[in-house]
This record gives C-alpha cells, sequence and structure tokens, in this order.
C-alpha cells in the first residue's frame, strides 16, 4: 500500500521530505488510503485486553446509524479525491457483523467499487454470509488467536478457540484470504512459538503479531527488551523454516517495526544505498498513511494510542484533520530515541506501546533494545 507520504510533504511544514514504498509489507503499490473503522461496539466477547472494555466494562455500547454511516463513506471519499488516493476500509466493531446496517454497508461499497477487509470474531460467519462478503468486495477476514487453546478461551469466551480455527476453512473456502493477528504480552508470549504451528496446521493465509498496548490501569506490557528480541528470533526461525516446507501455506507478516531492528541486526534488512537523509521510508503508520474512525464519529490518529483523537466526522471534514491536527502525530524529530537512531526512516517502533507505558507518544518504544549510540549489528 503506498501512503500518503509524498502529498505529506507538500502539505506539512516539519522539515522532513517523505516519500513512503511498502511494496514489501503490504503486497502492493496501490495507492489506497486506509480508514480503521469502528461501525460499532456490540460484540459477543468480553476479551480482557479489549480496549472499549478496559477502562469501564459497564459503558454503553456505541453505534452508527446508517445516515452516519453514509456520511462517513462520503467523508472519506472526499478525502480521497482531495489527495489523490483510492479508499480502503478496515471495518471492524466490536463485530461488525452485528451491526443492523452491515449489509447495507457492504452492498454500497459493492456498488462504489471499494474494497475492504473485515476484522471481526467468528461466531455468526457462515458458508452463505461469506458468499455474500466476497461477492461484495471483501479481501481478508482477520480473527485474533491470542494463545493456546486454555490461554485464548481465558482472554476471550470458552470454546473461542475451536470456533476460530474451524473458521479459517470457511473463509479460504469462499476465496477471501484468512488473516490471524495474535497480540502479545508477558501472558501468552511464551506460546507465540505453538500459535504459529496452529495456524500453519490450520491454514491461514496470513499470520501476524502486535504488541498489546498497556491501558491507564497499567503501567507495563510486563515484556523486557530481551525478551522481546528472543521472541524475535524465535519467530524468524520457525518463519524461515516453514517457508521452506512446501505443505506451508501460510505468510507471515512482520508486522511490528521493531522487526526492523532485529532483520537489521541479522543483516537481513540493509539501509538502502540511495536513501536520502531526513525522507521517511516506513515504519509507524500513524499520522502518514492511516486514519481510524469510531462509532461516536471520533477520529483518531490511532486507535491504540490513547487520547489521540484528532476531530469528529460528523463535524469535521477528514482532508482538513489530515492537514492540521494529524500533524501532531509526524513530528519524527521529537522521537526521544528513534530521532538519534539509523533506522528512524524504517521503524519507530510502537509509538502506542511508548504512550500506553509512558504516557508520552514520542517517548522510547519499551521494547526496544536499540543501543543507538552503538553500531547495533549483532
Ligand atoms: S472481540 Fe474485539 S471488540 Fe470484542 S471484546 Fe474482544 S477485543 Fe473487544
Ligand atoms: S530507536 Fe526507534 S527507530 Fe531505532 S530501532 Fe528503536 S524503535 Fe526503531
Ligand atoms: S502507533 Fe503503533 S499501532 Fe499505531 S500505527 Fe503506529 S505502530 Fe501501528
Amino acid at each position: 500500500m503506498k501512503c500518503l507520504g509524498e502529498l505529506a510533504e507538500a502539505i506539512t511544514n516539519v522539515g522532513f521530505s517523505m516519500y513512503f514504498n511498502y511494496e514489501k509489507e503490504e503486497g502492493s503499490m496501490s495507492q489506497y488510503f486506509a480508514f480503521q473503522w469502528h461501525i460499532t461496539e456490540e460484540c459477543d466477547q468480553r476479551c480482557k485486553h479489549c480496549y472499549i472494555f478496559a477502562e469501564n466494562a459497564c459503558k454503553k455500547l456505541d453505534a452508527m446509524t446508517w445516515d452516519e454511516m453514509q456520511k462517513v463513506v462520503e467523508n472519506a471519499e472526499e478525502f480521497c479525491v482531495t489527495y489523490g488516493r483510492r479508499p480502503y476500509f478496515y471495518i471492524t466493531g466490536g463485530d461488525p457483523i452485528l451491526h443492523p446496517n452491515f449489509w447495507d454497508l457492504m452492498e454500497l461499497l459493492k456498488e462504489k467499487k471499494i474494497p475492504f477487509t473485515i476484522l471481526g470474531n467468528p461466531f455468526h460467519l457462515t458458508d452463505e454470509n461469506l458468499k455474500r462478503l466476497k461477492d461484495c468486495g471483501c479481501d481478508k477476514y482477520q480473527l485474533s488467536i491470542d494463545g493456546l487453546k486454555e490461554t485464548h478461551d481465558w482472554f476471550r469466551k470458552p470454546g473461542s478457540f475451536d470456533e476460530t480455527l474451524e473458521k479459517l476453512g470457511m473463509i479460504r473456502k469462499a476465496g477471501i484470504t484468512a488473516v490471524v493477528m495474535t497480540t502479545v504480552s508477558d501472558v501468552n508470549i511464551k506460546e507465540v512459538p505453538g500459535i504459529i504451528d496452529t495456524v500453519v496446521k490450520n491454514k491461514a493465509d496470513v499470520f501476524a503479531f502486535a504488541r498489546y498496548v498497556p491501558t491507564s490501569d497499567e503501567k507495563s506490557t510486563g515484556v523486557s527488551p530481551q525478551e522481546y528480541r528472543e521472541l524475535l528470533a524465535a519467530c524468524d526461525k520457525k518463519y524461515k523454516e516453514y517457508k521452506n516446507n512446501p505443505d506451508c501455506v501460510t505468510i507471515f507478516n512482520r508486522k511490528d517495526h521493531l522487526w526492523t531492528l532485529y532483520r537489521y541486526e541479522i543483516g537481513d534488512f540493509k539501509i538502502p544505498e540511495t536513501a536520502k537523509e531526513g525522507m521517511i521510508y516506513g515504519g509507524c503508520h500513524c499520522g502518514n498513511c492511516h486514519i481510524t474512525i469510531l462509532p461516536t464519529g471520533e477520529v483518531y490518529a490511532c486507535r491504540r494510542v490513547a487520547d489521540s483523537k484528532v476531530g469528529n466526522v460528523f463535524e469535521d471534514r477528514l482532508k482538513d484533520l489530515w492537514v492540521k491536527q494529524v500533524e501532531d502525530y509526524r513530528d519524527y524529530r521529537k522521537f526521544s530515541k528513534c530521532s538519534k537512531c539509523k533506522l528512524l526512516a524504517w521503524c519507530r517502533g510502537c509509538p502506542a506501546v511508548a504512550k500506553g507505558t509512558y504516557g508520552d507518544f514520542y517517548a522510547e518504544d519499551p521494547q526496544c533494545w536499540a543501543d543507538v549510540d552503538g553500531d547495533m549489528r549483532a
């Protein structure tokens, strides 16, 4: 997915020129812009690590009306026309399929030929509705696995693990890419290699993991930088073994940007000789190529970054927010550690985890083990 970097160069004044090339990570050079859109908070689960229920488990659940949903599409389309991009939606919730107008939205996206991914639960998927989703333009369906069976069901609900694995085959059968995402914390970090074996065995098309973001009640993920590096080393070994196994259909997405640090250390990532000083080539998407819309209409720079509200989709034009309020999330010189790091242009870790841990978007990534004053090679 190619982002709005070049555009941001023209419309912002941070003194950094920017160019993005997500060819490797996203597998496409299409000029899409990603809108992560939470249409409802309704959900059959109450996961222990859910952002929606983390601070107030008894809150009233929000959902957009159908009229509001149409306004979101129109606002996003205007954004894309303004900046010469094509919209791509990540439709999520809650479980988006529980929204009473879910299928109206699917038909609207079909009519407008806007592609999308669904991030949802397994519980309401049938062969019939998966076929319909495919017909409406659904590219990918992402499910979560947060541990081996006992841990996953403890995080989510009894039966969730088996049902998730069962639905992977149905998603594939409908011609939709089946994606599995794991949220890693100190509770499940030791189970990640076993999760990889499980998703390969159950033929997920894509597997990735991201780190848990501490909420205001907590101060850390409980994972040290060295432990996290050891996890990446173990996963890298497994990924490479599976790559040479002709029976493995799973593609491993090295999603966390600390993969760049690890790959740099082992020589799998090299700073291109053509790289120019002051350019941004990849890394954290916050403030440069995605935006999140909540069921209340609130627009966030990133859903995982606490308090990153930049406006409201019913009151503001997204195209205006992008060049004003979102600016606060792309001042790369403010990163306390990354600004001194040779991988700044390709990494920046996960500022959501930094914000959750230290209360500062620009603080150092708590799992980054880099010695930015050293040569950073293993
Ligand atoms: S399935 Fe998603 S939205 Fe529902 S409780 Fe779990 S994390 Fe939250
Ligand atoms: S200092 Fe920042 S840019 Fe450098 S490796 Fe760590 S997180 Fe990545
Ligand atoms: S803050 Fe973290 S979750 Fe948000 S876009 Fe950046 S890397 Fe991704």
